[in-house]
């Protein structure tokens, strides 16, 4: 549901021109996932699944017999840095292993590995509870979810107003405040891809 919120938003930039819309990198929305089971104990179920949108774009979902929220993550790739949005349900990395998922993603090895940014939509704990398994880990940087950390983060001096950008090399992330849900809910927009990452910002507060 969130998921599809954040598509059919994107799906809304038919108001670009024609020469902006033949600019977006197109991508799969052939997705398929994981429905979980009635019984989990009796059919385990891969913890997490990954859906290549394309060859730079990745949508990870953490499966239901893991976690009730099912909660959806995304990983944008640029040329210099990848972007991590979300982070999930599951601490634990012996039940979820995103963080060695997600690094298995990035290009390069070892010491060459692309540097990684991870933030959030909001800091309700069904997007961040993943946060620790990506604190200590070289070249990755962890902004938290508070509204004091995204606003110094991201340079907002007139909170919410204003407008942040993120650039990952060759690809543009634009970062709006869109407070309501959660004091410091974001949402991004993909300028590659043309995907908006809503998050949960049109549900109500408890959602
Ligand atoms: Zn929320």
């Amino acid at each position: 549901m969130k998921f599809l919120l954040g598509v059919l938003l994107a799906a809304g930039l038919s108001t670009l021109a024609p020469s902006a819309r033949s600019q977006l990198v197109p991508g799969s929305v052939d997705m398929h996932w994981d429905e979980g089971a009635d019984d989990c104990a009796a059919k385990p179920h891969p913890p997490i699944q990954v859906h290549a949108y394309n060859e730079r774009t990745y949508i990870l979902r953490e499966n239901l017999c893991a976690t009730f929220e099912a909660p959806f993550m995304y990983l944008l790739v640029g040329s210099g840095r990848a972007l991590l949005i979300d982070t999930g349900d599951v601490a634990d990395p012996a039940r979820m292993p995103l963080a060695q998922t997600v690094m298995g993603l990035l290009p390069g090895e070892g010491a060459s590995k692309m540097p990684l940014i991870v933030v959030h939509t909001h800091g309700h704990l069904d997007h961040r509870a993943g946060d620790p398994q990506f604190e200590r880990l070289p070249g990755v940087t962890v902004v938290p979810a508070d509204l004091g950390h995204v606003r110094s983060y991201f340079h907002f001096t007139d909170w919410p107003n204003g407008l942040a950008r993120i650039d990952l090399g060759g690809r543009t992330v634009d970062v709006l405040p869109v407070p309501g849900h959660y004091p410091s809910h974001i949402a991004f927009y993909d300028r590659n891809t043309g995907l908006f990452f809503s998050g949960d910002f049109s549900c109500p507060a408890a959602c």
